[in-house]
């Protein structure tokens, strides 16, 4: 494949004199020294490069510079496709530490010791979550029982399982843990429909003294699975074993789910994950980045955080593809040099502020910041105020706290009450649903000029 027929060959000299015009002679050198052209297809050249990150990178920012330095020199229009060889030998690859675990830190069991109690960042958005998860390895069946953890994905719902998991394994060692993400449990229902073996299932879950399901959402798409786990849980809660459940919504919003199971979930502690604010982001990348031996300073924590998405999933995902490149093109991991990875951000997060959300309240309903602030009770000042915690969980990704504290220092859980108020209120009165309509629109509107 890595042939080079002489006719590219030539071709290839030409364009790289080119590029070579238009491009840093350091990017010259870290990128397209060492590509190669290999064929024409159709309208495709084929360009070789010599690994998958150095062919991915070339793919996100020089497509443009090749495939229009190949026009010039060919007067042809060719798409660029790069490609490696697949069938070469491992390249060694940059040393990064993934956060995808080893095979030898993933064990048969679905368990990545990665995801530890040590490893998980507190902050607003998590921190009951935390704690009832901990309370649980400390003390199963006996602390919150169930636990039921929500919360939308890539927010470590999976890692406080397992975190749980571990402790209990590293504690006692006699505990018998069973993690299972729910599709499992949902296909092992349905094989043992085939085999009929169903002494050997109900044994295996009814033997166990912890039992983690992760993402139980997944129980909406089979009624006899859910018959299936009803009876799980009852033998299990009626010998004070620990269940612990995750999923990406509270229980009563899980499609179809009965309420019978949605009212033995509320039996126990149901807690929230909510989308890590600015400070605990920063917080979040300045400890991932040391576990993994990468260099930042403040202000490119500060600028990932900025425009980070909401899901630390991706925030690893970005930090991972800062440090392979950093490696490959020997750079420094400076704000420029991030920037040019990650690209101008095109889902800028731009968040709307709480700010334009009470002033455009306050406008509103014609009452003063400092009344929403108060502690009075009036239906003139609680309605706008309930109306601005409401919006402010609605379209910003502030946590329950940090709204509490722009809102007079209320506790977080009067955020939840409010919302859930609001919420309510929406569904049933209509002057109300076109109120924050209205309200969102300016919001929304004021925000953009
Ligand atoms: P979920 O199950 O909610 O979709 P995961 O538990 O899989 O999310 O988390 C996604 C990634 O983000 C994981 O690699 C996890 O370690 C990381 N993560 C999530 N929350 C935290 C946190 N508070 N501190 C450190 N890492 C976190
Ligand atoms: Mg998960």
């Amino acid at each position: 494949m890595s042939d080079q027929p002489d006719n590219e060959k030539q071709i290839w000299t030409h364009v790289q004199k080119k590029i070579k015009e238009k491009v840093t002679s350091q990017q010259f050198t870290t990128w397209f020294e060492s590509l190669k052209l290999i064929r024409f297809d159709a309208d495709e050249a084929y360009i070789l490069a010599p690994n998958s990150f150095s062919s991915e990178w070339i793919e996100n920012n020089y497509t443009d510079v090749l495939s229009s330095t190949l026009g010039e020199v060919t007067n042809t229009c060719y798409k660029v496709k790069l490609v490696t060889e697949s069938k070469e030998v491992k390249e060694p690859g940059p040393s990064v530490q993934s956060n995808e675990p080893s095979p030898k830190e993933k064990n048969r069991s679905n368990i990545n010791r990665n995801y530890s109690f040590n490893n998980f960042l507190v902050g607003p958005c998590n921190r009951l979550a935390h704690a009832a998860a901990l309370a649980v390895s400390e003390s199963p069946g006996t602390a919150y029982n169930p636990l039921f953890i929500h919360g939308p994905v890539g927010l470590g719902k999976t890692h406080l399982l397992q975190s749980i998991y571990l402790a209990l394994q590293e504690r006692s060692g006699i505990q018998k843990v069973l993690y299972m993400p729910c599709e499992s449990f949902v296909n092992h229902y349905i094989s043992t429909i085939k085999t009929g073996d169903w002494d050997s299932f109900r044994n295996k879950y009814r033997e166990i003294d912890t039992l983690l399901i992760d993402d139980v959402h997944f129980l909406a798409n089979s009624q006899s699975t859910r018959e299936e786990f009803f009876h799980t849980f009852n033998a299990l809660y009626t010998c004070q074993k620990q269940i612990v459940l995750s999923s990406d919504c509270p229980p009563e919003e899980i499609p179809a789910i009965e309420e019978r199971l949605i009212s033995r979930f509320r039996w126990g502690l149901i807690t929230r994950i909510d989308p890590p604010g600015f400070e605990t982001s920063v917080a979040i990348i300045q400890k991932k980045t040391a576990l993994m031996n990468m260099e930042i300073t403040y202000d490119v924590a500060r600028y990932l955080a900025e425009n980070a998405t909401s899901s630390i999933r991706e925030i690893e995902g970005t930090l991972t593809n800062i440090n392979k490149y950093a490696i490959i093109s020997e750079n420094k991991i400076d704000l420029d040099f991030v920037k040019q990875v990650i690209g101008r951000p095109t889902k800028h997060k731009s968040y709307i502020g709480i700010e334009e959300i009470l002033g455009t309240v306050t406008k509103h309903f014609g009452v003063q910041l400092s009344q929403l602030h108060s502690k009075r009770k009036l239906k003139s000042i609680t309605l706008p105020r309930q109306v601005a915690m409401h919006l402010a969980r609605k379209l910003t990704n502030l946590s329950l706290e940090e709204i509490g504290g722009f809102m007079g220092g209320r506790d977080h859980t009067t955020v939840m009450h409010a919302d859930e108020k609001i919420k309510n209120l929406r569904k049933q009165d209509r002057n109300i649903s076109a109120t924050l309509r209205k309200l969102e629109t300016t919001i929304k509107k004021q925000h953009k000029q």
